[in-house]
Formats: C-alpha cells, structure tokens, sequence
C-alpha cells in the first residue's frame, strides 16, 4: 500500500520571504500514538497506509512524501502585549496543502519536527504531554462545533527531549484551513514591505474569504470570524490562554493550544496559565483581547487601504469597531440556546449574567451547572440551592413569555451543553498515564469526547468535576 497525497502548495508559491525551505529532522524511531481515522479520509488519506511504517515516516518527518514542499513559515507577533519582530515556525514544519472532500484547503503540518531557522534558543522539538493535549483539546474543539485546527495523528520520536527532566518526544501532525496569524501580517508590516502584505492580503481572502472585497472586506472578516469564535469559546467556558498576535488566526480558527483550559468552577477571572501573571488573557478579557488583536491586523492593512493615512485609519477603525455589535449578538445567541431559548426579548442579558454571578458567587461548576439546566439537575449543582431556585423563577417567567414549556427549553438545551469539556485533571490524567507507557486513558478521553453533547453511561466519570485534591489549577505552555 503506497501513501499518495494530492498536495497543491499555494503557500509555497508565495515568494521566498514568506518562509524558510527545510525538511523535518528525521527521528529514532516513530511510533504511532493516535490516528484520527475519520479527518485522515476527509483529507483523501488512506488510513491504513498511514499506519504502515512508510505512513509513519511521513507523519514523524523522517520521509517526505510526493508532492511535500517543507517550510517553517516566518511571522512575527506580540506577546503578552510586548513586541517580538520575528517569531515563526520554531518547530513545525508545514509539509504542504491538500484538498478536502468538502472542497476547501488544508495545511498538513508537523508540530515537533525539529530546528528551523526560526527556532531562536528551542529545540525544534516537542515532548508527549503537550502534542496530547492539543490532540485532546483540539479534537474536543471540534466536537463541539468550534472552529479550530486539527489533529490528524501523534507519533512518538523514541528520543528524549530535555525540558527540566528528560521527557519522551513526540510529534503532531496538525491539519488547519491554513496557518496564517495575524503575526505573518506584522512580520511584513514591520518590515514595510507593502508588496508582501498585498500577496499576504490576496492570498488570505483568496483561502479564507472569497467573498471579501479588498483589505477592508478582509478585515471586517476576520473580525466578524473573531468575534464570533470568541463568543462560542465563552458559551463553553473555554480559556485560550495565550491570545498573543502570532497565536491569532485569521481565518478565525482556535489555534495553539498551550496553557488552555476548560474551567471548572466558574469565575469570570479565571486564569490557567504560569506565565500569564497579570491575567491579561483571563476569561473574561478574552473578547476585549480579540479586539485588540483584530486592531493589530488592521494597523497592518493601513498602507493597502488608502494613500491617505488620516482616511486609512478612519475606514480601519470603523472595521474593527464592528467587532463589539458582531461579539455581543453572538454571545446573547449563544447563551440563549444554552438556556433553550428560541427568542431575543429585552432582558436576556440580565437573565444570563444573574445566573453566571450566582455560579461564580457559589463556586458553581460551568459546564455541569449548564447541563444540569439541561436535564433538571441544576439545582444540586449549587451549594445553596435556593440560589439556582431564585434565578430559575426568572428564567420560568422569560421562558412563559416566549410561550416555551420547560422540557422544551431543556430539550433544546441538551444540543448546546456538553456533558463532557476535557477537564485539566482528566488531561494531566492520561498525558502521566501515557508517560508511564499506558495510552488507555487517553485513548478513552479522545472517545468520549468526540460526542460531547452524549455521554455513555460508562463515561459518567469524565463528567464529573475534580475532586479538590485533584482540581488542575495551572497549565504550562510546556512546550
Ligand atoms: P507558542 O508559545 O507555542 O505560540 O510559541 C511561540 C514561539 O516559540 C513560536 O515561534 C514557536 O515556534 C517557538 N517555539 C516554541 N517552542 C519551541 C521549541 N521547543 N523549539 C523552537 N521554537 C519553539
Ligand atoms: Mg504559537
């Protein structure tokens, strides 16, 4: 059985600068952790050739296949507020670009695969633990409606990779509609190289928004895509965790998945990650962060806007303004249907954050408070149940208004609350199982939350919050 890919590189017809050619540094000895069978055959893969030790050598970097044309893309980013002028692919090398049976193209990319001329002081390499967190998290993502790129297979290298300790290597072969930052914008636009950002600009609306007309269409785009993903990140309790520019995907996909996080008991300060010591990209600044992402692309965009620069940044700020109305219609449309509502009434807003300052007064468990909604167990997920019972007397009345009975409400909102979020501890779970050489508990993890919004009775564990002693309070970009 050969591995045949029908790659077409549109990324790699840009010009050089856009990039650095290099294949992957091959590896000792692959092993394959997890395939994603189905996403292999919406690729047009065949998973079982995948899986002989040609597919192998293809998704560890040690064989490049037909029609592969390697390279670490450059781009630049702000990190944590703080300008870097050049960052770029320190460790991923993108292979190339194929079609999907749904028409679109994607970017096969090797998260792992050793130096690049952007790698700075790291390795090039990543250890298990992170490439089986994106893998979890990602295709949780996924599941659960949310754009984001994928994961098509993880591989072990059977080398060591020394982080504080020696940890084993791994590899993520990452699938996205493209890999395109808001960062690969700023590399150019720090570089005035107007012509780059052009062909940047063409080549991001020819792959993300055919229907965009010029740098502004463009960037109204993104920022309704933004706004939009960031709102559905907040319907789940979703925290990203390290919203820096070069981690700002312009076709609005969730991107890099480091220290993110599902919270489990609810407040709007919540912050995971170790680095994040201020909470700049805590929950609740996630969509004022987007917006100041989305001003950064457009900042970028100024010089193909208009010659004149007073009436390119009037036209630029108008865009990117559109991202509060875009932002708060798609959170009140999610946290609608999280409550099983069909209409918008007056009012909504105050119904949503009476029940969210009640859960965070309470330390309210987020995804099983809102499944609890769901299935009429909500009130045994507040330690002073007459909280919940006041707050559901309101939402009585509001569901009355709309002429809904509760079971319908419930009903609907069985479709929107998950049952199971890939919880911290489950995450920490699996990645020491799979250290220790058991991949079961990962494995399992992957099954359960590929339908999230049904749990098979033997999963009801993986709904079930942490215990104290297990709760996961900090994550760690780990890489
Ligand atoms: P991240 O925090 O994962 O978004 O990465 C930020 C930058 O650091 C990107 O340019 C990465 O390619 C680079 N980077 C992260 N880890 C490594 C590593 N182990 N070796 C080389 N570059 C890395
Ligand atoms: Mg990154």
């Amino acid at each position: 059985m050969t591995l045949q890919i029908r790659f077409d590189n549109s990324y790699a017809r840009l010009p050089d600068r856009f990039y650095a050619r290099l294949a992957p540094t091959p590896v000792a000895a692959p092993g394959l952790v997890a395939l994603n069978e189905g996403l292999a055959r919406d690729l047009g893969l065949d998973p079982a050739a995948l899986k002989t030790p040609e597919g192998l050598a293809m998704l560890s970097g040690n064989a490049l296949p037909e029609g592969a044309e390697p390279l670490a893309q450059a781009y630049a980013g702000h990190q944590f507020g703080g300008w870097n002028p050049q960052l770029g692919d320190g460790r991923a090398i993108l292979l190339g670009e194929v079609r999907a049976s749904d028409g679109k193209r994607y970017d096969i990319q090797l998260k792992g695969a050793g130096p690049t001329p952007f790698s700075r002081r790291g390795d090039g390499r990543a250890w298990l633990g992170p490439v089986l967190r994106e893998y979890i998290v990602s295709e949780a993502m996924h599941a659960l409606g949310v754009p984001t790129t994928r994961a098509l297979a993880a591989v072990t290298t059977g080398e060591e990779v020394f982080r504080e300790t020696a940890l084993p290597g791994a590899v993520l072969a990452r699938v996205a509609s493209s890999h395109i930052r808001v960062g690969t914008f700023q590399f150019f636009a720090a570089r005035q190289d107007t012509e780059a950002l052009r062909l940047l600009a063409e080549h991001v609306i020819a792959r993300h928004y055919p229907q965009a007309e010029g740098p502004l269409g463009l960037i109204r785009a993104a920022v309704t895509a933004q706004a939009r993903l960031v709102a559905h990140w907040m319907s789940l309790g979703f925290i990203h965790g390290v919203m820096n520019t070069d981690n700002a995907h312009v076709g609005g996909e969730t991107i890099d998945y480091g220290p993110c996080a599902f919270m489990d008991d609810y407040h709007p300060s919540r912050v995971f990650s170790s680095i994040d010591q201020y909470g700049r990209y805590a929950y609740a600044n996630q969509p004022q962060i987007a917006v100041w992402n989305m001003a950064q692309l457009a900042s970028c965009l100024l010089p193909l806007i208009a010659e004149d620069r007073n009436a390119a940044i009037e036209a630029a700020s108008e865009a990117v303004d559109a991202f509060a109305p875009a932002y708060e219609g798609a959170y009140l449309a999610r946290f609608r249907a999280k409550l099983g509502l069909a209409t918008e009434a007056e009012g909504d807003a105050e119904l949503i954050e009476g029940l969210l300052a009640r859960m965070a007064a309470l330390g309210v468990d987020f995804t099983r408070a809102f499944r609890g909604l769901a299935e009429g167990t909500a009130a045994a997920e507040f330690p002073d149940p007459s909280a919940w019972e006041s707050w559901a007397a309101d939402w009585r009345a509001r569901l009355a208004l709309e002429g809904r009975t509760e079971a319908d409400a419930r009903a609907a909102a069985l479709q929107v609350n998950p049952a199971v979020i890939p919880r911290n501890h489950r995450i920490e779970q699996a990645i020491n199982a799979a250290v220790a050489g058991d991949y079961a508990p990962f494995l399992r993890l992957n099954r359960a939350l590929a339908t999230p919004f049904a749990l098979a009775p033997e999963n009801r564990d993986l709904a079930a919050a942490p215990a104290p002693e297990e709760a996961v309070r900090r994550t760690f970009c780990g890489t």
